[in-house]
C-alpha cells in the first residue's frame, strides 16, 4: 500500500503526483540499451484531470528499424548464446530490480491509465510473477527422444524464433506486457516490444530497468501510434514471431501483415463475456461477482463480464441486488484507497461508452442504474461515468453484442438451461465466461457447453502463472499465461542421426 499523503483537491494531488514520478526519468525510447530521443514527441495524459503527464517520443518506421536490428545483433550475440539457466537468472535479476521499483511503476500505472492505485500495486505484483514463472519454467524445458528405428537416432529439441514483436492495448500495459515479455525472453527471443500510445510510461520503465542486467538489445521499445509504429512492427521482414492484444479489427491487420512474412502470430483480441446466474445460485455473492466483473478497471477489461444472463425466477431479486452493488461502488481520485471505479483511460473511449448508452436506451433497454458522467469533487475534467446496469436486453441489440469498453452491464434474461447456453454462445466473440451456481454437475455442464477460452464457476477473473488465458471465436489465437504459451515463442527442431551397423564398421 502506497504510504503517500495529500491533502488537495483531486486535480493539485495529481499535479504533485505527476511532478514525482515525472521528475527524474526520461521517457524516451529504448534502443539497443539506450535512450533514443526524437525531435517529433506527444503527450501521454492523466485521465483524471484530462492534462499531460509527459510526453514521449514520436517513433516511426526508423525507430522501427533500428530497434529490430539491435534485437537482431543481441539475438546473434549475447542473449541468444545464452543457456537457459544463464537466461533464466538474468531474468530473476531483472525482476528483482523490477520490485524494487514497484510502488515507482505502480504510481505511473495508476496516472496513465486512471486505475486504483490499490488495482495497480496488485497488478504490478502479479505481472512481475508472471515474469518470473516464464524464468522458472525455462529451466525444466528440454526435447524428446523419438525411438524410430535401430539404425537411427532422432531427437527434438526447442529453439527461439529470434526477433518476437509485441503489441499491447492500454488497458493493463503491465500485465499484459508480461505476460508477452516473460515468456517471449525466457523462450531466447530478443524483444522490439510497442505500448499502446496512451499508456507508454510502464513499458518504459521496466527497459530502461534492464540496463546492466540484460544485454543491450535484448528488450527494446518504440512508442508511438499503431500506423507509425505498429504497422511497420507487423510488417518488418526481422521480426520472427508476432504477438498481438487488441481489438479483433486491429487483429486482422496485424494477421494479413504476418501472412505476408508467413511469420507465426498469437492474437489476443475483444470478447463479450456472458456471466451466466441460474436459479440455485447464492444470489448475494452472484451480484458482488457480476459488479467486479463489469465494474474493475471500469469495464475495461477484455473478459468482463458485460452481459449478465439472469433466470427469470431470480431476475428481480438478483437485479436489485446488482444495483445495490453498483450503488456502493466510490467514484473518485485512483490515488485514494478508498475508490473503486476510476476514469476511463481517455477521452475517447469516454465518448465511445457515452454513445453506447445512448444507443442502449434508443434500443429500448432500461436503465435501471447510472448512465451519466460524473466529476467527482476537483475532477471537472476527467472522464469519469457511473457505473451503469441496464434490464431488459434482448441479446440481438447493439449493447449485448459489440464490445462497449466501458462499465456498462446489460441483464439479459432466460428462462431454462438451453435458452441460458444458446444465448451465452451466440456472439462472435468466445474469451472468458461465468457460471454463478451452488450445483456442481449443472457448473460443469455449463463449463462443457459454453464456446469460451476460461469459464470462472462462482468467482471472476482469477488468472495466475499456469492457467492458459485466450479466445475462442473472434476472441484470437493462442494462449497466454500458460505453459504452453512458451511454445508460442519456440520452434521445435528434429535431428534424426543415421547409425551405421557396428558389423559394417568391423569389415564383417
Ligand atoms: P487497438 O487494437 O486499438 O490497439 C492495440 C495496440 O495495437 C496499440 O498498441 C495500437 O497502437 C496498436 N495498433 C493499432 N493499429 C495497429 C496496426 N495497424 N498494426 C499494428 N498495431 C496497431 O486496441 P485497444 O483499443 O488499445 O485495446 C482494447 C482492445 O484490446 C479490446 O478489444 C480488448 O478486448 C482487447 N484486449 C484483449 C485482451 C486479451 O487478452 N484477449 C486483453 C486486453 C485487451
Amino acid at each position: 500500500m502506497s504510504d503517500r499523503i495529500f491533502d488537495g483537491t483531486i486535480a493539485e494531488n495529481h499535479r504533485q503526483a505527476i511532478e514525482e514520478a515525472t521528475a527524474n526519468v526520461q521517457f524516451d525510447a529504448w534502443i539497443d540499451g539506450a535512450h533514443e530521443s526524437a525531435t517529433e514527441r506527444f503527450e501521454t495524459l492523466d485521465p483524471v484531470i484530462g492534462q499531460p503527464i509527459t510526453t514521449v517520443p514520436r517513433c516511426g518506421e526508423e525507430a522501427v528499424d533500428s530497434a529490430v536490428e539491435a534485437a537482431t545483433r543481441a539475438f546473434d550475440g549475447a542473449w541468444g548464446s545464452m543457456t537457459q539457466a544463464q537466461r533464466s537468472t538474468a531474468i530473476l535479476d531483472w525482476v528483482d530490480v523490477l520490485r524494487d521499483h514497484s510502488d515507482e511503476l505502480a504510481v505511473l500505472e495508476s496516472l496513465d491509465t486512471g486505475k486504483p492505485l490499490s488495482n495497480a500495486e496488485f497488478e504490478v505484483g502479479k505481472a512481475l510473477d508472471y515474469i518470473e514463472y516464464y524464468a522458472h519454467i525455462i529451466r525444466g524445458e528440454q526435447g524428446n527422444q523419438i525411438p524410430i528405428a535401430d539404425d537411427a537416432h532422432a531427437y527434438t529439441t526447442q529453439e527461439a524464433y529470434g526477433v518476437a514483436g509485441l503489441i499491447v492495448p492500454w488497458n493493463y500495459p503491465m500485465i499484459l506486457t508480461a505476460w508477452k515479455v516473460g515468456p517471449a525472453l525466457a523462450a531466447g527471443n530478443t524483444v522490439v516490444l510497442k505500448p499502446a500510445e496512451n499508456t507508454p510510461l510502464s513499458a518504459t520503465r521496466i527497459a530502461q530497468l534492464t540496463e546492466g542486467i540484460l544485454p543491450a538489445g535484448t528488450l527494446n521499445v518504440v512508442h508511438g501510434f499503431g500506423d507509425e509504429v505498429g504497422a511497420p512492427l507487423t510488417h518488418h521482414a526481422g521480426v520472427d514471431k508476432l504477438s498481438f492484444t487488441g481489438e479483433d479489427r486491429t487483429g486482422e491487420k496485424v494477421m494479413k501483415a504476418a501472412a505476408d512474412q508467413i511469420t507465426p502470430v498469437t492474437l489476443e483480441l475483444g470478447g463479450k463475456s456472458p456471466f451466466v446466474v441460474f436459479p440455485d445460485a447464492d444470489l448475494e455473492r452472484a451480484a458482488s461477482i457480476a459488479a467486479e466483473g463489469i465494474f474493475y478497471n471500469t469495464g475495461q477489461s477484455c473478459d468482463a463480464f458485460s452481459r449478465t444472463l439472469v433466470h427469470e425466477d431470480v431476475h428481480d431479486e438478483f437485479v436489485e441486488l446488482f444495483e445495490g452493488e453498483a450503488a456502493s461502488m466510490v467514484i473518485g481520485d485512483p490515488l485514494s484507497d478508498s475508490t473503486d471505479v476510476g476514469p476511463l483511460a481517455s477521452e475517447q473511449q469516454f465518448e465511445k461508452v457515452r454513445e453506447y448508452i445512448e444507443v442502449g436506451t434508443q434500443e429500448g433497454a432500461t436503465l435501471v442504474h447510472g448512465g451519466k458522467p460524473v466529476a467527482p469533487d476537483g475532477a471537472d475534467d476527467g472522464w469519469f461515468i457511473q457505473p451503469t446496469i441496464f434490464d431488459d436486453v434482448d441479446n440481438d441489440m447493439r449493447i449485448a453484442q459489440e464490445e462497449i469498453f466501458g462499465p456498462v452491464a446489460s441483464v439479459i434474461t432466460f428462462s431454462d438451461y438451453d435458452e441460458a447456453i444458446a444465448i451465452a454462445n451466440d456472439v462472435e466473440f468466445g474469451l472468458a465466461s461465468g457460471v454463478a451456481t451452488t450445483d456442481l454437475s449443472l457448473a460443469h455442464r455449463a463449463a462443457d457447453d459454453i464456446d469460451a477460452g476460461t469459464v470462472w464457476v462462482n468467482q471472476y477473473g482469477r488468472l495466475v502463472p499456469g492457467t492458459p488465458f485466450g479466445g475462442f471465436k473472434r476472441s484470437g489465437i493462442g494462449r497466454e499465461c500458460g505453459k504452453e504459451t512458451l511454445r508460442k515463442y519456440q520452434q521445435s527442431k528434429t535431428i534424426n542421426i543415421a547409425l551405421d551397423d557396428p558389423a559394417s564398421d568391423r569389415g564383417e
